[in-house]
């Protein structure tokens, strides 16, 4: 799973990737080594996520309307 932050596969820093940062963005540099990484794009995920991101922003309006 992604989140517990992943090794670089050049050097093995462990980098604060977030699952939000790789939706957002398709690649990241290492800090270390600044090697380029590119993430798979998976637009069946991308599309589950921004979903599951806008129901759960909807969830929060609702909570402070009711609140
Ligand atoms: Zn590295």
């Amino acid at each position: 799973m992604i989140g517990g932050g992943i090794p670089c596969p050049i050097c093995g820093t462990r980098l604060q990737l977030t699952l939000d940062f790789i939706v957002e963005h398709s690649a990241a540099a290492c800090p270390k080594c600044y090697s380029i990484m590119q993430f798979p794009k998976n637009d069946v995920l991308f599309e589950e996520y921004k979903k599951i991101k806008s129901e759960m922003e909807t969830l929060k309006k609702q909570i402070k309307r009711f609140g």
